[in-house]
């Protein structure tokens, strides 16, 4: 999928570097990133595994609503499904990316019109389609227990 280029911002050391980013207001469009900077598109309404793992990751935490609460554990279920990066790197579903300067993560952005979309491929599950259900439930159990992202 095709993503616009964004202007960021470093607020750290006032760099500046242009990434792909999903605009605002776009309701099942997701961008991943890995820590190695690699990116992987979703688009949740084609995506199997995205609505596959609902009742696993209902099931393991509880958690019955459809509010925020529910979109971050279900958005942190989706990174271990995907296929990771040529570095064996897992991707994080909504991750920014990092100053190249700095490594700095807290940064402003902006749509940057001069620069033509990016490519970015979709993300895989051919690791997660090899599991048994035994297996996927304790993948997203995992994941859903370790602390951070
Ligand atoms: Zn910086």
């Amino acid at each position: 999928m095709k993503l616009p280029a964004f202007q960021f911002t470093c607020l750290n050391c006032d760099g500046t570097f242009i990434e792909p980013e999903v605009p605002e207001g776009s309701y099942g469009i997701f961008l991943l990133r890995s820590d190695s900077g690699e990116r992987r598109s979703l688009d949740a309404g084609v995506d199997p595994v995205f609505d596959e793992i609902v009742p696993l990751v209902r099931a393991i935490t509880g958690n019955q609503s459809n509010d925020r609460s529910f979109a971050a554990l279900h958005h942190k279920a989706f990174s271990a499904t995907c296929d990771p990066d040529k570095l064996q790197q897992r991707f994080i579903l909504g991750a920014k990316p990092t100053c190249p300067k700095c490594d700095s993560t807290e940064l402003s952005w902006k749509p940057f019109e001069d620069v033509p979309p990016t490519e970015v491929p979709e993300v895989e599950h051919q690791l997660w389609s090899q599991l048994s259900s035994a297996q996927k439930y304790g993948v997203i159990k995992n994941i859903l227990t370790q602390t951070g992202t």
